[in-house]
């Protein structure tokens, strides 16, 4: 998968006298993505157990989340749907517990129920024409967060209709970024990123001891970049993968999907949010494309902390109110 919207660049500025960071970096496919696992460490060794670390902390995530692997508590919690609850790990409650938040809070636009819809909707250019009116409502009639039930005293998660299915693609890869950052720097790492295919999480600052530089690309021309964002303690996520959508009478449905119709969102192609936690961030950048650049951007500036840049099918750009590009380079 090919994100065109960020690139992570560190740019060699002055270094650091007295220091010997060296920049260590491991590139690995995980949750069906591309993550870069970067340590700045003087010491190779140091470095590069705590990547490993991240990478095993990565897999036990998607052990815990995948809704492919039928071995998994979150499909357990799916083939239960409709008959009785599910005892999971307080983890994954908690995970379930924080997206319903966000549902919450963005009046439904974000879903974790929206996986009723897999079967519909294919973003990989198999699809040759659009499903009927009846099937793709039969099967939005499932996606309802209301009814992911969560009992603490237990901890167990009931979706009560049967056919309802839970999916973690717009919040998992975020808390997979964080748990990886929180692990490995519990190991030392006092500086490093995390980009899980443009899922990035930065800490500290680059092996010459300046900020993280992460660029925007330039919608019309992929090579350029349109600015260049200083990221220090921040995360930087976006949604919207230029590979994966599909077309119909020419209008381009994105591989989001708007619960309150079943249908793919339109009108946005990548929504880059940047705030502190990358788990939040990723699950917001989902979100936004659903709400639409106007309703999205307002909800964004009610939000301390948190920026957002949205790409419109046009290629237009949109921005928060608090979010100051810098000038090309
Ligand atoms: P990307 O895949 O580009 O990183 P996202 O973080 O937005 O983008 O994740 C998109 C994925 O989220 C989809 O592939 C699907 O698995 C899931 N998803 C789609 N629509 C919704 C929705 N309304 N709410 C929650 N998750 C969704
Ligand atoms: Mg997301």
């Amino acid at each position: 998968m090919k994100k065109l919207l960020i690139m992570l660049m560190v740019i060699a500025q002055l270094p650091m006298i007295g220091q010997n960071l060296e920049r260590h970096t491991k590139v690995i496919k995980l949750m069906g993505s591309r993550f870069e696992i970067t340590a700045i460490h003087e010491n190779p060794q140091v470095a590069w157990n705590a990547i490993n670390a991240g990478i095993a902390e990565i897999s036990r995530i998607e052990r815990l989340i995948s809704s492919w692997d039928p071995n998994s508590q979150t499909s357990e919690v799916i083939s239960q749907a409709g008959i009785q609850p599910v005892r999971v790990d307080k983890e994954l409650f908690d995970l379930i517990s924080r997206a319903l938040q966000v549902s919450k809070i963005t009046d439904g636009a974000f879903d974790i129920s929206y996986a009723s819809m897999d079967k519909i909707w294919k973003f990989d250019g198999s699809m040759t024409e659009m499903p009927s009116e009846e099937v793709v409502a039969q099967a939005a009639s499932k996606i309802d967060y209301h009814n992911v039930i969560m009992n603490a005293s237990d901890q167990t998660v009931f979706l009560k209709q049967k056919g309802m299915k839970i999916g973690f693609g717009a919040i998992g890869k975020g808390y997979a970024a964080q748990k990886a950052k929180e692990v490995m720097s519990g190991m030392g790492i006092k500086n490093g990123v995390v980009n899980a295919s443009g899922d990035l999480v930065a800490w500290g600052k680059n092996e010459k001891g300046d900020p993280f530089q992460v660029g925007i690309a330039d919608p019309q021309n992929k090579e350029q970049v349109l600015s260049w964002l200083n990221v220090e303690n921040t995360s930087v996520v976006t949604s919207g993968d230029y590979e994966r959508f599909v077309m119909f009478d020419n209008v381009r449905y994105a591989h989001i999907i708007d619960p309150r119709t079943g249908y793919p969102t339109t009108g946005i192609k990548s929504v880059t949010i940047i705030t502190a936690n990358p788990e939040l961030a990723d699950a917001l950048s989902t979100s936004v494309f659903v709400l639409g650049v106007e309703k999205g951007i307002a909800f964004i500036n009610q939000l301390p902390g948190v920026e957002c840049l949205i790409i419109t099918d046009q290629d237009q750009i949109k921005t928060s109110e608090n979010l100051s590009l810098n000038d090309k380079s």
